[in-house]
């Protein structure tokens, strides 16, 4: 049927209110026929635009908001879709592809501190370099805004070991790595402090009490606490709460951020895991920390890192009541099998019979999520685990990334007889980067970088 200006009118009203009232598939038919038709391109490519934001297709929207901005660039009145596109994009991690659709929206409106703080935030860090040239891939690497943090991130692992036995950590499931396991005495915290203050390559950067171990488990926490804040760095831990003392002292000490870290949330689910945990301790730890908290008036900001397999999604609910009730943060998130060793073996099909249990309950199996992964990758982009993060054992040695468990893929130096410039060079030498890489492993965004 050939459509004239009339009929096409009405066939654009119609769709704009199945679009209105949510009938996304009858109005999307719509608008295709219209524009298959030439008929009010800019105004249908726009509503199919916002549609696709609506359905989540990031890809085809920008698409077509593109094009109707290149048709039509003064428009001001796109603001709503500007600051709309640029928000979906910020929301799913696309921060490069959001930059420019963020720059457009705050020059509409430059009061808009929303946008402002996302741009801020998605700009690359100026005490990065923005591109390194990697010795193993034998090319020149972009840099990009690390999602992990704002700022540079020094990881000290105070704690060289773990009273729970997880079978996605290492320290459940790679027994026969190569790891020492001790506590970092006080007097080598404090010198790899100063030496940070020193030598840090931002003037803010994060220190992170936590890797592979426990820091509760330090006797000494609340004094490597208090030294943090002495040397004005914010300090952050990490911890599964299963620990019969130490939460007093903890909310005292009161460390800018405590994130607690579990999975389910019944005696059934928790104990499978969190292999040793008890899930009554960690219930009972919550509601003592909050007491604490309140007690010295404390103001660590407290998140829960739910680590979500087939077995627990269904405690999500009530993790979140319980969070809500105690005023901290709840973050449900996709468990992932570590450690990278042990993952780049999985992604060549070597699997230990041990591990067949765990990944069979991961909501998905990385054999299925990394080649989705790698097929969005350019290549082009660094791993920020190697760019903005230094990582220190419990006796001061560094090592490759926070992801990496076995003494080969330490750095063989300690942090304190090496300057930062050498502790990076030797992080771009070791071979082990070239292989993760290869089995698209690294942290390299596992967003598409360059179009979506
Ligand atoms: S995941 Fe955390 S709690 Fe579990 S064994 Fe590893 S370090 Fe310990
Ligand atoms: S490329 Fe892999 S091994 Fe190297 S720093 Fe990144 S995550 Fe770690």
């Amino acid at each position: 049927m050939i459509l004239t200006e009339s009929s096409a009118r009405e066939i654009l009203e119609q769709a704009v209110t199945f679009h209105r009232s949510g009938q996304f598939e009858e109005a999307e038919e719509l608008y295709l026929k219209l524009l298959a038709a030439d008929f009010f391109s800019l105004a249908v490519k726009h509503n199919l635009g916002t549609l696709n934001l609506s359905l989540g297709k990031l890809k085809t929207a920008l698409k077509l908001i593109d094009e109707v901005v290149l048709e039509d660039p003064d428009n001001e009145e796109q603001y709503a879709t500007y600051k709309l596109l640029a928000k979906e994009l910020y929301r799913n991690n696309h921060w490069e592809a959001a930059r420019p659709w963020l720059e457009k929206a705050i020059s509409v409106n430059p009061n808009d501190q929303e946008l402002i703080s996302f741009l801020k935030r998605v700009k690359p860090r100026d005490y990065l370099e923005s591109e390194v040239y990697d010795p193993q891939a034998n090319k020149t690497l972009l840099r990009y805004s690390p999602r992990e943090a704002d700022t540079y991130v020094y990881t000290i692992d105070i704690s060289g070991t773990c009273n729970l036995r997880c079978p996605s950590c290492p320290v459940g499931n790679f027994s026969i790595a190569d790891r020492n396991i001790g506590m970092m005495p006080v007097a080598l915290f404090r010198s790899i402090l100063n030496k940070i203050k020193q030598e840090s390559i931002s003037d803010n950067p994060q220190i992170w009490l936590y890797n592979w171990g426990e820091p509760m488990l330090h006797p000494k926490l609340s004094e490597i606490i208090k030294i943090v804040k002495d040397h004005g760095f914010s300090v952050h831990i990490s911890t599964n709460l299963n620990t019969e003392q130490g939460i007093e002292k903890l909310a005292q000490a009161n460390p800018d951020e405590i994130k607690i870290s579990l999975s389910g949330f019944s005696e059934q689910t928790y104990s499978k895991t969190h292999k040793r945990g008890k899930i009554s301790l960690l219930k009972s730890n919550m509601y003592l920390l909050r007491y604490y908290l309140d007690k010295y008036k404390s103001n660590s900001h407290v998140w829960v890192g739910q680590h979500l397999y087939k077995n627990n999604f269904h405690e999500k609910d009530v993790v979140n009541s319980v969070c809500h009730e105690l005023n901290f943060s709840h973050s449900p998130m996709q468990a992932f099998f570590q450690p990278i060793e042990k993952l780049v073996r999985l992604m060549n099909d070597q699997v230990d019979d041990a591990d067949k249990n765990i990944l069979s309950e991961l909501l998905m199996d990385p054999r299925q999520y990394i080649p989705n992964v790698i097929k969005h990758r350019s290549g082009n982009y660094d791993c920020e685990l190697r760019f903005n993060q230094t990582v220190i054992n419990y006796d001061g040695e560094v090592a490759l990334c926070c992801g990496v468990y076995d003494k080969k893929n330490m750095l063989g130096v300690n942090f304190l007889e090496r300057s930062h410039h050498e502790i990076e060079a030797l992080k771009y030498q070791h071979p082990f980067c070239q292989q993760c890489r290869q089995n698209g492993c690294d942290y390299s965004s596992t967003e598409p970088m360059d179009k979506i």
